[in-house]
């Protein structure tokens, strides 16, 4: 019998609903700290196209780190294994924006979802792209299905007030050779793909590509191969969840990625992404109770990639 995942869901939502709301709104991105605390939306898509939606799933906010995904993807596909001189594959076990391992790393960072591996291939976009930023936002209305997906002006300019750990990683990291641009650039690029919006429906419509070895479901669109859509996966579950990547798959068994905008997505390949949006973070910069949804979730529905 096809499970009821619908009902799962309700019934999750309603469970975290009743704890406590724990953790912090960022604030070192003052924009963000303006956002409610309790906001709470899920959304989960499958590769038939059925979708199902709780709380605030049609609320857009802030994906930040959740964008490193389409960046790396987009990069990947036009660059090839030639990207990994760059950057490297393994998990950090450090912070999002550490940058205690660039030194004796050379300057080349452990993975493309903390901090100083976005900004190389932030770097990297500004190299190989026109106009990185509409290239950008043409690639994710394309997975995401959607006419029009806009950066969030004031969200950029408040992260790029405050950028100072990002400009140190990228100075860092040019003075290795590894950022090519000028830092100013590349820390622009950065913060608007950061300040990018997207509503739950929307985030769990957008990843299902990597649930579906690359191709956008319904369409022959390959937007990354399978080799590539696989190895993603594998970053996302080594590398999504910072120095909590562990925890995560110990805990929810599945690949995905966080943002400090509060939002996770999280897939079940050649199944269904789901993505989940609650703006208090815990001490790692996740998402507190996207973290305790999705945890029940896949008790509850008993499947993992495990
Ligand atoms: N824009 C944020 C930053 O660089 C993204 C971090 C995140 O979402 N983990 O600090």
């Amino acid at each position: 019998m096809k499970k009821d995942y619908s009902q799962i869901i309700s019934r999750v939502y309603a469970d975290i609903l009743t704890r406590e709301n724990c953790g912090k709104v960022p604030d070192y991105i003052p924009e963000l700290a303006c956002i409610g605390e309790n906001k709470f939306g899920v959304s989960f898509t499958d590769l038939s196209g059925f979708s199902y939606g709780a709380g605030d799933c049609s609320e857009k906010f802030s994906v930040q780190s959740i964008s490193k995904v389409f960046a790396l993807s987009f990069v990947y596909e036009k660059l090839g294994e030639e990207l990994w001189q760059r950057v490297d594959v393994e998990p950090s076990g450090t912070a999002f924006n550490s940058l205690v391992q660039l030194e004796a790393d050379h300057g080349i960072p452990r993975n493309p979802f903390i901090n100083a591996g976005a900004l190389v291939i932030c770097d990297i976009l500004l190299e190989i792209c026109k106009d990185p930023k509409q290239e950008m936002l043409a690639f994710i209305c394309a997975v995401a299905g959607e006419d029009s997906v806009f950066f969030n002006e004031k969200v950029a300019a408040s992260e790029m007030q405050n950028s100072y750990r990002n400009a140190a990683m990228t100075n860092y990291m040019k003075s290795f050779g590894n950022i090519k641009s000028q830092p100013d650039a590349v820390i622009d690029l950065y913060c608007h793909l950061c300040s990018i919006e997207l509503s739950c429906r929307q985030l769990s419509k957008s990843f299902l590509y990597l649930a579906n070895g690359g191709r956008i479901p319904g369409s022959e669109t390959h937007v990354i191969s399978i080799s590539k859509a696989k190895r993603i996966n594998a970053i996302l579950l080594t590398c999504g969840f910072y120095d909590e990547s562990g925890e995560f798959s110990f805990l929810v068994g599945l690949p995905g990625k966080s943002g400090v905008g509060g939002g996770i997505i999280a897939l079940y390949p050649e199944h269904y992404c789901i993505a989940v949006w609650s703006p208090k973070l815990n001490e790692k910069g996740n998402s507190y109770r996207g973290m305790k949804f999705l945890e029940e979730f896949t008790t509850q529905t008993a499947e993992s990639i495990f």
